[in-house]
């Protein structure tokens, strides 16, 4: 069968995928990780002589689940009834396990059919989902455990005193133990950094013992830290609800949530003063726009996590929106592998109405030696 809108086809005719590896600048680590890599699993969608564009964060694999298991729900499907294809597609994958792989190989198909819509009616994304601000404000997210102090002062000062951000996040949760650690050290160079006026972050990525945590929050407190990021595991709600009754700065998290049920266990558990979900792993735009709807119900704002260029749009539609993380390495990629990537000048990113969908293009030229398949 068909579809059209207008004169225009809206059948999805075909699928393509393929996938990107770009090496870091240099090792990077937070205090549970370290990485020298990152991946990006490209989906372009067309219908008609238009074609949507979508990524998600992830792993080669994700590339080979939507070909092998999704590519068959989603061609012949109706570019504009997004919801539809993604529960058939959230259906198809039941054996499979929703978090993880498969919910984020789901996201990049949502998002490259979000993308086509919005093509195919000429309407930015933004436009589409319906405005609450044209301005979507971002906080400087890098810092990396691994970085000496120069680079550590070169990206903070960057941030702030030339492109005017008024937030930032460092990484921390390498050290603690008897001594004042390392992060102490760290969190103090950056205040310096950043000066009085600008907003300081920190990310444990869950690198702490709830004990640590809390002694960490009071050692901390002449930095004026706002925003505790996973000071403990993110799985262990009890213990997020428990620091967040002790300790000054917001506790956030959520970044690891690829389901509905995730995010509303921890709202729901009061874990969170700010609710973080990544559309690039919650299955999509589909979810994430659920996602900010089950944290309003909580009285609680949302956070959107990391691929700045993909969350901008989003971003800007959902009344809940405390800000964006621009992290240092999507950043960094979108800015080279894609034409029509926002700048955060002044603090904000402003989504382009004058371009149809996300406003983004692949730059085949620039991406090529990144390929992989
Ligand atoms: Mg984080």
């Amino acid at each position: 069968m068909t579809a059209a809108h207008g004169a225009c086809d809206t059948t999805i005719r075909d699928l393509a995928v393929s996938v990107y590896t770009v090496p870091t600048e240099q090792p990077e680590a937070d205090g549970t990780l370290q990485w020298s890599q990152t991946t990006l699993v490209v989906v372009e969608p067309r219908a008609g002589d238009l074609t949507g564009l979508g990524w998600s964060y992830a792993t080669g694999a994700c590339a080979t689940l939507i070909e092998d298991v999704l590519r068959e729900v989603v061609v012949g499907s109706d570019a504009l009834d997004v919801p539809a294809v993604w529960e058939a597609m959230i259906r198809h994958c039941r054996n499979l396990g929703r978090p993880g792989i498969v919910s984020m190989a789901v996201a990049a198909v949502d998002i490259a059919l979000w993308d086509l819509k919005a093509k195919l009616l000429d309407l930015p994304l933004c436009r589409l989902l319906g405005q609450v601000r044209t301005d979507v404000p971002v906080y400087g997210s890098g810092g990396f455990t691994s970085y000496d102090e120069q680079t550590l002062t070169r990206q903070l000062s960057g941030w702030v005193h030339e492109l005017g951000i008024p937030r930032v996040k460092i990484k921390i949760g390498e050290s603690w133990g008897s001594e004042p650690g390392r992060d102490l050290t760290r969190i103090a160079v950056a205040r310096q950094t950043i000066g009085d006026d600008a907003e300081l972050y920190v990310d444990a990525n869950g690198g702490y013992t709830r004990g640590q945590a809390v002694r960490m929050a009071h050692a901390m407190a002449g930095q004026r830290v706002s925003w505790f990021e996973e000071p403990v595991s993110s799985d262990d709600l009890p213990a997020l609800a428990d620091i967040r009754r002790e300790i000054e700065p917001d506790v956030a998290a959520g970044e690891y949530g690829y389901d509905l049920h995730y995010f509303q266990r921890m709202c729901a558990a009061r874990a969170v003063d700010c609710l973080q979900a990544d559309l690039t792993r919650c299955a999509g735009i589909t979810d994430w726009l659920r996602a900010a709807a089950v944290a309003a119900s909580h009285g609680l704002q949302v956070s959107a996590h990391c691929a700045p260029n993909l969350h901008a749009h989003p971003a800007a539609s959902i009344p809940n929106l405390r800000h964006l993380e621009y992290f240092h390495d999507h950043a960094r990629i979108e800015n080279q592998l894609f034409d029509g990537a926002l700048n955060p000048a002044g603090g904000d990113l402003r989504p382009d109405q004058g371009r149809p969908g996300l406003g983004l293009t692949l730059d085949r030229t620039a991406a090529e030696p990144y390929r992989r398949r």
